[in-house]
């Protein structure tokens, strides 16, 4: 390890520099997870107002679509990792033929930047997912749905509605529609990018199996948790998730540590997966890097998935993944109709001293997600309380 010297740093430090691509707040906390240890961290962002590029000091603006911009960024990293999945893989190819890790490589990253790849990949390894299909047009939407009918033995019904999904470029929702006619499904064929249709699965509830794994083929799993969407928007994460039983969170982790393994994933994997009636996972999603449904982790567990990231991508010995409380509740902040945050800290913890806030420094736009709050302890309804009421009073919705 080693990097070129760059002036902000002693000559004689030699931590390695993890390269990181995307200004995010998941760059944010994953910079903040590697200072302990001593590694520099190096960020590519669009602007130098994004949530990381406030606080890391060794920023270089520019886009990351661009080859040459990702070239010289590379230079005197020793790992390129990433906050966002939206990077070209022949990008990335011609990093690694330049001799820098790329972590998560290039074909794992794949699966997470396109359902259809992805989806393809689960049923080749006989993972469970929703029913499924690429649809060309409307009328293959209805022809999908008539499939699922068909299936069923639903002489009467239609198959609607069914859920349409870009394969590319979604994030909190966008890009995905419920929809329950043809007429209604002109909408996702005008990106005129590929359409995935899926069954509209009738979950119980929506769960996360989180693990990391290193180059060196260590790999971690934490508690699977709940996560509860509002608006397709995660709303809160409940760690470990209520009332799952051993053996489907076992199956669940056993799951997420198989797809880590087969689709050689390097650094945090997130398998969103659908809890069913009948007591069954599906995968509903995946991403490679540290995720929303984690972040409870960086209070509540003795390692958090930024810390278990940065190791992984450094190739260094994983840390222990498991809670340090027996409930752990996170709640995202969303933005309301008060831009002053700031304000709502003294009542918020003066009512909670044990409150933990983590803000990114993003502007308050309605519905954004700003910041998170976890909560902890051994009542899950009191932990649930304080961390909705922290949620919304920084929100705006809850005033005492
Ligand atoms: P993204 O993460 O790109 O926003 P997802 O595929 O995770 O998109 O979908 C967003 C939300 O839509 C999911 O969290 C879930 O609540 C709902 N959803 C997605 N696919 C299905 C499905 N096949 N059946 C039922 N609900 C779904």
């Amino acid at each position: 390890m080693g990097s070129v010297p760059n002036g902000r740093y002693p000559v004689g430090v030699t931590f390695p520099v993890v390269g990181m691509v995307g200004g995010g707040q998941l760059a944010r906390m994953t910079h903040e997870a590697g200072i302990p240890l001593g590694i520099r961290f190096k960020l590519l962002s669009d602007t130098p107002q994004d949530s990381a590029a406030q606080v890391v000091s060794d920023v270089v603006i520019g886009d990351y679509r661009d080859l040459d911009t990702l070239r010289d960024f590379a230079r005197g990293c020793d790992v390129i990792t990433f906050d966002h999945e939206h990077v070209p893989t022949e990008h990335l190819r011609a990093l690694e033929a330049d001799g820098i890790p790329v972590r998560p490589g290039p074909d794992a990253l794949v699966h997470a930047q396109d359902k259809g790849v992805m989806r393809a990949k689960l049923d080749a390894l006989g993972v469970p997912c929703p029913r499924h299909r690429i649809v060309r047009d409307p009328a293959d939407v209805a022809a999908f749905a008539a499939e699922g009918a068909a299936a069923e033995g639903d002489t009467e019904g239609d198959g609607f509605p069914v859920v349409l999904k870009t394969v590319r470029g979604g994030y909190d929702g966008k890009g995905v529609w419920v929809v329950r006619s043809a007429a209604e499904a002109a909408e996702p064929f005008r990106a005129g990018v590929p359409v995935l249709a899926e069954e509209k699965v009738p979950f119980v509830r929506e769960l996360a199996a989180n693990v990391v794994r290193s180059p060196h083929g260590q790999a971690v799993a934490y508690p699977v948790v709940e996560s509860r969407q509002v608006d397709g928007v995660c709303d809160t994460v409940i760690a470990p998730a209520p009332g799952l039983s051993e053996g489907l969170a076992g199956h669940a982790q056993d799951l997420a540590l198989r797809v880590a393994r087969e689709l050689d994933v390097v650094g945090h994997l997130a398998v969103e997966l659908f809890e069913t009636a009948d007591g069954r996972v599906l995968v509903n999603e995946l991403a490679m890097r540290p995720h929303n449904s984690g972040h409870w982790s960086q209070d509540g567990a003795v390692t958090s998935q930024f810390a278990n990231h940065v190791r992984a991508v450094l190739d260094l010995p994983l840390g222990d993944p498991r809670p340090r409380a027996k409930w752990t509740v996170m709640a995202n902040v969303l933005g309301g109709d008060y831009p002053d945050m700031y304000a709502a800290y003294l009542h918020c913890m003066a009512r909670d001293p044990q409150l933990k806030i983590h803000m990114y420094g993003k502007d308050v736009k309605p519905g954004r997600k700003v910041g998170h709050v976890n909560t902890y302890g051994d009542d899950l309804d009191d932990v649930l309380e304080r961390a909705r009421h922290a949620a919304g009073y920084l929100k705006g919705t809850i005033t005492e």
